[in-house]
């Protein structure tokens, strides 16, 4: 069943959505040649702590896996997501996918970005810029009466013009008292399938995008996850909730959101 949230519950997600976006944020600014992903999951952790929130993937436990021990994913380079932090410094070239989550008054915010270190090739460059417009395209889906399957295919459509493999295994989702509700949102569809999107619900639409194959592959640690073919993946995120005019992302920094207010404005005035 896909719970609708009240409009109570929206503001409770307004509020984790824009504290997990100023975390977000925070990381993007620190990622450079030489910090260590530990490093960046101290800083988001400490954030969450000092909010008032609980760092929802320290824990975080599926039926069969152990624990996942860090605040934040750290997917470097061809990790495609929850990859483990740790000590080594990051390099120029690198890129590093940042994935994280916070529950604040019993709701949740999600959010990915994948970010450069330093200076890197022209060719990634690229899928992460596609990733993000992805993100953008599906996002652009979430209207009342639309499909889930509407989200999937714009992605789908975007991604494979230029060639990327999107990935299949994992799905952006429904979020709300918990991180992960029903439905799952696939990167991949067709129009006109699956459920029925209707105000109130809230999404966390997140596109997996590999420069080659779309096929991945678990690492012995159990939880991280990488590209069949070794070549780089990028991941981004947001916590978009569905209104009776169309999407609401909430996982946007006070800052962000007051940049996006004035065209908004003139948009309803034309
Ligand atoms: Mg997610």
């Amino acid at each position: 069943m896909i719970i609708a949230k009240t409009s109570k519950d929206l503001d409770r997600m307004r509020e984790v959505g824009e504290l997990i976006a100023e975390v977000r944020e925070t990381l993007r600014l620190m990622v450079k040649p030489g910090i260590s992903t530990l490093e960046l999951n101290t800083t988001a952790e400490k954030m969450m702590r000092d909010a008032g929130a609980i760092p929802t993937f320290v824990g975080y436990k599926p039926t069969g896996m152990t624990p996942f021990p860090f605040a934040i994913c750290a997917s470097v380079n061809e990790q495609v997501v929850h990859g483990f932090s740790n000590a080594s410094p990051l390099k120029s070239g690198d890129i590093i996918s940042l994935d994280m989550a916070a529950t604040l008054n019993g709701f949740v915010g999600d959010t990915a970005t994948t970010v450069a270190v330093g200076e890197i090739a022209d060719e990634i460059k690229h899928l992460i810029e596609v990733t993000e417009q992805c993100l953008v395209k599906g996002i652009a889906q979430c209207f009342p009466n639309r499909r889930v399957g509407d989200i999937g295919w714009a992605v789908q459509e975007h991604a494979e013009k230029f060639g990327y493999g999107i990935v299949r295994n994992y799905t952006g989702h429904g979020i709300g008292r918990s991180l992960h509700e029903s439905p799952q949102i696939p990167n991949y569809g067709r129009p006109g399938t699956k459920e029925k999107i209707r105000a109130g619900y809230v999404f966390a639409i997140e596109p997996m995008l590999n420069l080659g194959t779309y096929e991945t592959k678990t690492l012995k640690d159990k939880w991280t996850v990488v590209t069949s073919d070794g070549k780089p993946s990028a991941h981004c995120e947001h916590t978009v909730a569905i209104t009776a005019v169309g999407p609401e992302i909430l996982t946007l920094t006070k800052k962000q959101k007051a940049a996006l207010s004035k065209p908004k404005m003139e948009l309803a005035a034309a």
